[in-house]
């Protein structure tokens, strides 16, 4: 057969892992004139799949402010953010939402969890927001898998107040899972977690990039969040540390 002659004739080489998404000279201003602060510069990055990213760096050097562009949340004053062959900073505010949700889930420290809604609901009720079309029907199947997948699924029926930290965030992870992102991107997420919750955190989402292709990308204060990335990138005052090589393979 030709497909598989055509297979023989290949290298043994593994493929390159996709970029999913690549920032281009982020720049991010806030205000103007004499209170303008430069919170961002130049800031070039490659977000691949199956990879772990881990930016480090100081408080007010810029990490949330990178991620927040990279993840669509905020818009740059320069630079461009490519998704899907498409420049995001050059599409308008009525297209943003859905290239967001379409690449997006987000997990923040504090877990934002809805109180009066079980964990099933917490996540069913993110996957409706990204289809409005579902059921509510398949949305809790779904995000009974969700959480299945996190290791909550004996827990899914329980309110928030009666979840410890750690499920809380895998709860969050779950609900950021939901209608299958490619990319994670975490703001301390185990920042609010004791270590060794905060590691099983991080090998949960290590185990995402790994057996599941996603791309995380995770800030973080913690050194001992290394072990489980490909690559840790420093911010220092608003500048990605080029020793750091952005974009470049681990
Ligand atoms: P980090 O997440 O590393 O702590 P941030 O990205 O939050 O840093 O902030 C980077 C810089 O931008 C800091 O000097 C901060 O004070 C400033 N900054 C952040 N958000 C705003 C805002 N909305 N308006 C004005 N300045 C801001
Ligand atoms: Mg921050």
């Amino acid at each position: 057969m030709v497909a598989i002659a055509l297979n023989e004739t290949l290298p043994a080489v593994a493929p390159a892992p996709a970029v999913l998404a690549r920032m281009v000279g982020v720049g991010k201003v806030y205000g103007t004139g004499e209170t303008a602060v430069t919170a961002l510069a130049d800031a070039t990055l490659d977000i691949r799949a199956g990879e772990v990213t881990l930016i480090e760096g100081p408080s007010g050097s810029g990490k949330t402010t990178l991620i927040s562009i990279l993840g669509l949340l905020l818009r740059a004053t320069s630079g461009q953010v490519w998704l899907d062959g498409r420049d995001a900073a050059r599409l308008g505010e009525r297209e943003l939402p859905a290239l967001r949700a379409r690449h997006f889930g987000f997990v923040f420290q504090g877990f934002n969890l809805f109180p009066a809604l079980t964990a099933t609901e917490n996540v069913a009720i993110a996957i409706q927001m990204k289809d409005a079309r579902m059921s509510t029907r398949k949305a809790t199947d779904e995000a009974r898998r969700l959480l299945d997948l996190v290791g909550l699924g004996p827990r899914a029926h329980h309110l928030p107040a009666d979840l410890s930290g750690g499920q809380k965030q895998r709860v969050a992870i779950a609900r950021a899972l939901g209608g299958n992102p490619p990319i994670l991107v975490g703001d301390e997420p185990t920042a609010a977690l004791d270590t060794k919750t905060a590691l099983s955190v991080m090998e949960l989402l290590r185990d995402l990039a790994s057996n599941a292709g996603r791309a995380v990308v995770v800030v973080t204060h913690d050194p001992r969040l290394e072990k489980f990335a490909d690559r840790v990138i420093r911010v220092e005052d608003g500048r990605i540390d080029l020793a750091t090589a952005p974009g470049a393979t681990p």
